[in-house]
């Protein structure tokens, strides 16, 4: 077998940690029971480790078990949270707040409810990619329902200052969502002190499964309606009918223990790696740090590079590192990054982007091989780009 590339791309997705694989296993084969059967042990003992991973959510969060919903990624968390909304408050309001630099699962569910009659504002940001808060009062209406802020953004790790925001959205009554997929387990959320009333999660951007996730929904002051968008047998208190995924389930929960359990040694760990990334980098004429240098991820690194070919160098990282580029990161497009675009990077600009996602697997050895290698990548194509010109 070839010597596959260093995995750094953990804002895609991250792999599943074997300690969660190992909580998951007995409930694919021993304890496979459906967790809405109420007449048989095998149903319960499914309803007692989906009800352990409800209590472990709710806790992570400063939630109540009852106000989490089962989701099968922050995907479709997102579209119940903001087209439940919609079709909830319609009558109170049709206009929504959300960011430039928001997920396409927030920023595409908001496209397809301005074509339903809905009015959108699509707040920019700031130099560092942070939100002006003076903007986001200024975009207040009496009719707006709906604010959707994420709490760390998947390209450039940017924190958003969620609790002056649910402040600013508890003030007017208006619904906070936010979109916490890369936050989960990674940095302290309080739906509480943050004045939240909608939250989506997701397993698989920190060591958990694929294929679910969660959306906290407020019952108490207020108490949030959501219209389901999934109809069938009433599953999770109606909002979103289907068989609960129990060995899923009971990995997210694992996930998300393992991950608050470590978070803060992760941290200080992931910082120092990313610190030593940077330094060497940051060297080179020409480089742009993109984003917040503290309000942000400890394992995000993202930068943009003067001087070289987007595509070129992409290629020239792919054999060392598995690294994400400035391109939209679906892959059917080719469109430049519109969250390094927001910053106001051009096109030639935000394609030569690198995003580095460090996480708990990555060591310093690794680190020291991708500085180096990359070094020596963006200085190769600078040199032969001179040279060509030049001749
Ligand atoms: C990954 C991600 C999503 C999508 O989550 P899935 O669970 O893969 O559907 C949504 N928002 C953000 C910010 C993400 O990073």
């Amino acid at each position: 077998m070839s010597i596959r590339p260093i995995y750094l791309d953990c804002h895609a997705t991250t792999p599943v940690d074997e300690r969660v694989v190992a909580a998951m296993l007995p409930y694919f084969t021993e304890h496979f029971g459906n967790p809405a059967s109420i007449s048989h042990l095998y149903g319960w003992e499914a309803e007692a480790a989906v009800k352990q991973t409800r209590e472990i959510l709710a806790a992570a969060i400063n939630a109540t078990p009852q106000e989490i919903v089962f989701t099968s990624g922050a995907t479709e968390a997102n579209n119940l949270a903001i087209k439940g909304v919609a079709e909830a408050y319609f009558q109170k309001g049709q206009h929504i707040i959300t960011v430039a630099t928001e997920h396409s699962a927030v920023l595409d569910p908001c496209n397809y409810l301005k074509n339903l009659g809905f009015e959108i504002t699509i707040l920019p940001i700031q130099k560092d990619g942070l939100i002006d808060l003076i903007e986001l009062k200024k975009a207040f209406r009496p009719e707006t329902i709906l604010v959707s802020v994420m709490a760390a953004n998947n390209e450039i790790g940017v924190l958003q200052p969620l609790a002056e925001i649910g402040e600013m959205c508890h003030q007017r009554q208006i619904i906070f969502h936010t979109d916490a997929a890369q936050a989960i387990g990674k940095i302290p959320l309080d739906v509480q002190a943050m004045k939240i009333d909608l939250m989506s999660l997701t397993a698989h951007k920190v060591y958990g499964p694929k294929g679910i996730g969660a959306l906290y929904v407020r019952r108490r002051n207020p108490r949030v309606q959501l219209a389901p968008q999934q109809h069938g047998g009433g599953h999770e208190r109606g909002m979103r009918s289907g068989t609960l995924y129990t060995p899923q389930i009971v990995g997210f929960g694992k996930a998300i223990e393992i991950g608050l359990a470590e978070q803060a040694t992760e941290t200080q760990r992931l910082t120092q790696l990313r610190q030593n990334l940077w330094e060497p980098l940051s060297k080179l004429s020409g480089i742009h740090f993109n984003g917040h240098p503290q309000a942000r991820l400890a394992g995000n690194l993202n930068i943009s590079v003067e001087g070289v070919d987007g595509a070129a160098l992409l290629l020239g990282l792919q054999p060392v590192m598995a690294v994400s580029s400035g391109s939209a990161c679906s892959s059917a497009t080719t469109a430049p990054s519109h969250v390094l675009t927001a910053l106001g990077h051009s096109q030639k600009l935000a394609y030569a982007s690198i995003r580095f996602g460090i996480g708990r697997f990555n060591t310093q050895q690794e680190i020291d091989i991708v500085a180096k290698h990359a070094i020596a990548t963006i200085q190769g194509l600078r040199n032969s780009a001179f040279v060509s010109v030049g001749s």
